[in-house]
């Protein structure tokens, strides 16, 4: 009984170490310590394919041109959550996309300022990542980057009403369509990569969109008032490829 008792310490003690460990973007719980914090967030340290990157537009390759994103959103229901990492939209039913030979769903996007991903070493005010997953598990995330401009519409449903609490959790009032989001054009940067948050699994495809997507000073300022900086820092690249079709 002892033993067995201890046993379930022991289990609870590692899980509370694991997956739950408490993480922040600086100081003690800050990007430089992820690895630090919990054995299973070991490859935010020592993995060799992280995300993200600064991706230099003169060296990405167009050998073997990747094939278009096949985008296939559709109008969902949503539930927007503040995490306390980030605001994140979960989508129910929201379509998905036809990648490298996969279908992937789309299951939730969300937000970090300013963008993580840099190109040329320039970062925009802000991204949305919309993660995905194929039926074996997968993931894919397509970003789409945000210069500072007019009022961005198809953000206004969420950014209108961010939810302010950590924790806390609201429906949409409409039915969100995550196409609204995409630039017109949807040339790509490609590249292997990681969770940008632990436990930085790796394993993830990466699509940058090419052309950014504006957001206004208002929205801007709304996200920031909620998440000042919510980036992890642009790992190496340790000899991947940057794939780019133009
Ligand atoms: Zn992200």
């Amino acid at each position: 009984m002892a033993a067995a008792l201890t046993a379930l310490a022991a289990a609870a003690s590692v899980q509370a170490a694991g997956s739950g460990a408490r993480w922040e973007y600086q100081g003690k719980a800050g990007t430089a310590h992820w690895g630090e914090l919990a054995p299973d967030f070991s490859a935010c340290r020592q993995g060799k394919a992280q995300s993200p990157v600064d991706i230099r537009a003169d060296r990405a390759s167009s050998t073997g041109t990747p094939a278009p994103i096949g985008f296939g959103y559709r109008a969902s229901a949503a539930d927007i959550v503040n995490n306390g990492h980030t605001v994140q939209v979960d989508l129910a039913d929201g379509g998905g996309i036809d990648v490298a030979g996969s279908n992937y769903r789309l299951v939730q996007f969300h937000f970090h300022t300013p963008s993580e991903e840099a190109v040329n070493g320039k970062r925009y005010p802000l991204v949305a990542h919309l993660a995905h997953k194929n039926d074996a598990g997968d993931l894919a995330v397509v970003a789409v980057l945000f210069k500072r401009g007019r009022d961005n519409a198809a953000l206004a449903p969420v950014f209108a009403s961010l939810p302010a609490t950590a924790g806390e959790k609201r429906a949409a009032a409409a039915e969100f369509d995550a196409d609204s989001l995409l630039p017109a054009q949807r040339a790509y940067y490609g590249y292997m990569g990681s969770l940008t948050t632990p436990p930085c699994s790796e394993g993830v495809r990466w699509h940058i969109l090419k052309q950014p997507v504006e957001v206004s000073a208002g929205q801007l300022a709304a996200f920031r008032k909620l998440y000042r900086m919510n980036a992890r820092p642009v790992q190496p690249l340790n000899g991947r490829v940057i794939v780019v079709n133009r």
